[in-house]
């Protein structure tokens, strides 16, 4: 008879294998006990398990030419697929992945509408496709995550979404009413700092990540774990005020950061000066090449706001990992060598400062990430996944 006792240990034990194999890619049953200090006895009890749910599977090595070849262990990638959503406030993103977290498809549909009961439809439109479609592997589509650019509570409601004017939506319950998979809801600042926790910086537990797009968001993993704060809405620090009395902001405040420091501030003020509709990234980047002083002069003072709010959180976090996601700095030349030089208060301390390498998916693959961290239960998840290769030649650590 197995007690409650030893069946929270087999559980954890269960957690603390599955975790390995996920990081390892490939490891033996005699390397697992070795690295989990589990005994010999309960890797074997374990791994048949796993073996019998589909969800690990055994590979014999061939290269091994003397003696016997060990057979490995390795987490079956297909046996079910997580859906990651972004929910932005004029498109939606959805990304299929495996359970090693590669992509296998995405989708991006302009949405055209802030009325929430069109969304939630176009959002069970696909959910359904999208099970259907993954319903011959074992476990289908094992979880939903969405990226929601607002403000979630830590029951998972919505408690406001400024861009679509969204005030209380319990879009997580209204999803689960009507399919039968679990929903989480995660912020979307939260979501990119986990996919450059799980796909990127698997050394750290202390990871701040900055996007400055629209605005400022700001994802904190603090000991493996979210940095949500007393209602779950840490991290609005697009709001800090670094100018007094500087550019009024929509959320009633003057000088905040983000008016100064988020790519939107840009994009905004050469919309206006040079009377044009859109203005695009290939615009700038076209006139940085023609050596534009203007655009040149609005770039460092981008950096040097952005500095400004960076020593401040520095301050405030003393982060180990600290990236930052922008277009415009992977365009500018030497943008994180002028911020670094920024940054050289006595106080401030950080061990390294990034340009994510993950860029605008950042979000929607932290999603991905966060259903299979869910679906397997496990404490972390560290996943490799070549951003370079143009979403190709993934796989897990080997
Ligand atoms: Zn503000």
């Amino acid at each position: 008879m197995i007690t409650g006792d030893a069946s929270y240990i087999k559980k954890i034990n269960r957690s603390i294998i599955l975790r390995e194999i996920v990081k390892e890619g490939l490891i033996s049953r005699a390397d697992l006990s070795k690295v989990t200090a589990l005994t010999r006895a309960t890797i074997s009890a374990q791994v048949a398990d796993l073996i019998d749910e589909g969800l690990v599977v055994e590979t014999q090595l061939e290269h091994f030419t003397v003696g016997r070849k060990p057979i490995m262990l390795s987490l079956n990638s297909e046996a079910g697929y997580a859906l990651g959503i972004d929910l932005d406030f004029d498109h939606i993103s959805f990304t299929v992945s495996n359970l090693t977290g590669t992509p296998i498809t995405s989708k991006r549909i302009e949405t055209n509408t802030t009325n929430y009961s069109e969304i939630l439809n176009l959002l069970l439109e696909h959910i359904k496709m999208y099970k259907s479609e993954y319903a011959y592997s074992q476990y289908g589509i094992i979880g939903i995550v969405i990226a929601i650019h607002g403000l979630v509570g830590k029951d998972e409601t919505i408690h406001y979404v400024p861009r679509l004017r969204w005030n209380n939506i319990a879009l997580k319950s209204d999803l689960e009413k009507q399919i039968d998979i679990n929903v989480y809801l995660e912020n979307n600042a939260n979501l990119s700092a986990f996919a450059e926790r799980v796909y990127v910086h698997h050394e750290t537990d202390n990871l701040l990540a900055a996007t400055l797009y629209s605005g400022i968001g700001l994802g904190m993993m603090m000991n493996n774990e979210f940095f949500r704060g007393h209602d779950g809405f840490a991290g609005e620090i697009g709001h800090m005020i670094v100018v007094p009395n500087g550019i009024q902001c929509n959320c009633g405040n003057k000088g905040c950061w983000e008016r100064y420091a988020s790519e939107n501030a840009i994009f905004r003020h050469l919309s206006e000066t040079r009377n044009i509709h859109a203005v695009t990234y290939e615009d700038i980047q076209r006139w940085l090449d023609e050596g534009d002083k203007e655009v040149r002069q609005l770039m460092e003072h981008f950096i040097y706001y952005l500095s400004i709010g960076l020593n401040n959180m520095i301050n405030m976090y003393n982060p180990d990992v600290l990236v930052l996601d922008s277009e415009l700095l992977r365009m500018y030349p030497n943008s994180l060598d002028k911020i670094r030089e920024n940054l050289n208060s006595s106080i401030s301390h950080y061990r390294a400062l990034q340009i994510s390498s993950i860029g605008r998916n950042s979000a929607v693959l932290g999603a991905c990430a966060l259903a299979i961290k869910h679906f397997l239960e496990v404490p972390m998840l560290n996943l490799n996944y070549d951003f370079q290769q143009n979403n190709k030649n993934a796989s897990v650590n080997i």
